[in-house]
């Protein structure tokens, strides 16, 4: 009897499963095989993690199922649709086909508007934080649970993710944070809130039309709407966040928008060109890319002749 025994007979333990499942992903191209075959074989067996030191005996049916899963990562859908959720900051949320799945270098972003919301709760305020294009509700949930006074209203145009952000913050985050249909071009939404918000944070959709991704999981996975920005240059809907920035946040607000790392000259010029903001820049990702427009509301903007 072998070391490698199961809890239900003599055939091969799970780390044979795993080396087994990782060599399948490798060769069809998956860029993190192994890590992969792990999740999948804790998702085959109902467990949050597996440790390959000490594997767990296999129930019956376990090698049948763990095909089924490395065969869908083999067609290279995306792990986290397949195991249903993804960690983001210090949160597991719930991710579903026809949601875009929060990636990690969102993070960074979310950190600029965490950081910016928890200076507003020191200075002894409630933050007032809006997240545009929410999607799962990452960015949403993350300042909610990592900056406690913070009220957080969180946006997106499509049902399925109000419906996710919604689940996601019912599950982690407080009674604080609200979800709003709505479309970030429409100069009506959260009209309420106009000249009071204290941080506006965004990951829209910002991919120009001609870059359509190579990895499939993305291109044939997220939905387009998350993905392409729209317009010639991938901005329609960036411009349509800066714009609803310019009217949402109050004087010394900070807009974080997060875009691809050809499009830092044309965010800034956004900005600019609304004459709302000062202190406009680009804040470098973790490898040194500039990803994120950060810019300041400014106290009055002159529209012709009267402040606004
Ligand atoms: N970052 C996305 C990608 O990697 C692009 C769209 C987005 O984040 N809003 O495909």
């Amino acid at each position: 009897m072998s070391g490698t025994a199961t809890a239900h007979g003599t055939g091969p333990g799970l780390r044979a499963y795993v080396e087994g499942a990782t060599a399948v992903l490798a060769e069809a191209g998956v860029p993190s095989a192994r890590h992969d075959a792990i999740a999948l074989a804790a998702c085959a067996l109902g467990l949050p993690r597996v440790e390959l030191v000490l594997p767990p005996p296999l129930p019956e049916g376990f090698a049948r199922r763990y095909a089924e899963l490395v065969e869908r990562r083999r067609a290279r859908e995306p792990l986290q649709h397949i195991v249903g959720h993804t960690v983001f900051r210090y949160v597991t949320l719930r991710v579903e086909p026809g949601v875009f799945v929060p990636r990690p270098e969102t993070e960074t972003v979310a950190q600029l508007a965490i950081d910016e919301a928890a200076a507003v709760a020191a200075r002894g305020g409630r933050p007032l934080v809006v997240d545009l294009c929410t999607g799962t509700g990452a960015i949403a949930v993350s300042v909610d649970t990592e900056v406690p006074a913070s009220r957080v209203v969180a946006v997106d145009l499509s049902d399925e993710a109000v419906g996710l952000a919604r689940a996601n913050a019912t599950a982690v985050a407080g009674p604080d944070l609200r979800v709003v249909q709505g479309d970030v071009r429409d100069p009506a939404l959260l009209a309420e809130l106009d000249g009071t918000v204290d941080v506006v944070v965004s990951n829209p959709p910002y991919i120009p039309p001609h870059a359509v991704p190579l990895d499939p999981e993305v291109r044939d996975h997220d939905p387009d709407l998350a993905l392409y920005g729209g317009g010639a240059d991938g901005l329609d809907v960036p411009r349509g966040v800066v714009a609803a920035a310019a009217r949402l946040l109050a004087p010394g607000g900070l807009l974080v928008m997060e875009h691809a790392e050809v499009q830092d000259v044309a965010a800034r010029a956004a900005a600019d060109a609304t004459g709302a903001f000062t202190d406009v820049r680009t804040v470098p990702d973790l490898t040194g890319r500039p990803r994120t427009l950060v810019a300041r509301r400014v106290a009055h903007v002159i529209v012709g002749d009267s402040p606004a």
